[in-house]
């Protein structure tokens, strides 16, 4: 499949040029000649980078920039006919990935392209393929496939119990009372009350602990609630 680019430029002759050169590369290329179209097909179409132009009709760069950035963390370079425009591009902090001055050989834009497309396939491609690992001492919470394993054995979890696990795990030496945990964890409708949060821990226990007499990993806090320990 191939990868879509977003040109947001109003000179037609410029983004025709870009255009010709990225699908000789093999991208798939977009054009919107305004700022206000231009974000809007950044955010609604499914566009691997953007290429902005910083001086437009309507929404100039910077306000569509940051927009973006509100919404997206694809790649987005910014084009700009002025150096001192780059300098306040950087100054502003608006997250832009690269700049690049007018006039550029198309040859440059199409190496930072697909300088700024690789780095970020391996940024997202890191995400999706490494499962999210919470380790405290003996436990192994796999968030991504939501499997517990106490000394290398996996326990097996119900749905609350691995969610109330996971959230002490993540918030370790907090002390939540029993209506932070059962607020947090259980969704208002749910029939219910506090006392399922003290079940719920007992359970967790029998699974974690080596001795749930004497809790190594969730605290009891007498009159006020629970905390993981590390
Ligand atoms: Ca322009």
């Amino acid at each position: 499949m191939s990868k879509k680019i977003l040109i947001i430029e109003d000179e037609v002759s410029i983004a025709e040029l870009e255009k010709d050169y990225l699908e000789l590369s093999g991208f798939e290329v977009m054009i919107e000649t305004t700022g206000d179209t231009g974000l809007l097909a950044a955010l609604k179409e499914n566009v691997n980078l953007v290429i902005l132009d910083l001086m437009l009709p309507g929404m100039d760069g910077f306000e569509v920039c940051k927009r973006i950035r509100e919404e997206k963390d694809i790649p987005v370079l910014m084009v700009s006919a002025k150096k001192e425009d780059i300098d306040k591009i950087r100054g502003l902090g608006l997250g832009a990935d690269d700049y690049i001055t007018k006039p550029f050989s198309p040859s440059e834009l199409v190496a930072r392209v697909k300088a700024h497309m690789a780095r970020y396939e391996r940024l997202v491609g890191s995400n999706i393929h490494k499962n999210e690992i919470i380790e405290i001492r003996g436990i192994k919470i796999d968030k991504t496939a939501r499997r517990v394993y106490v000394n290398g054995e996996e326990k097996a979890f119900t749905t609350k119990e691995f969610d109330l696990l996971t959230f002490l795990a993540e918030n370790p030496n907090h002390v939540f009372t029993k209506e932070e945990l059962f607020n947090k964890i259980w969704d208002m409708e749910s029939i219910g009350d506090i006392a399922t949060v003290t079940v719920h821990i007992k359970k967790i226990r029998e699974k974690i602990e080596f001795d749930t007499s004497k809790p190594q990993y969730i605290e009891t806090i007498w009159g006020v609630g629970y905390r993981f320990k590390v």
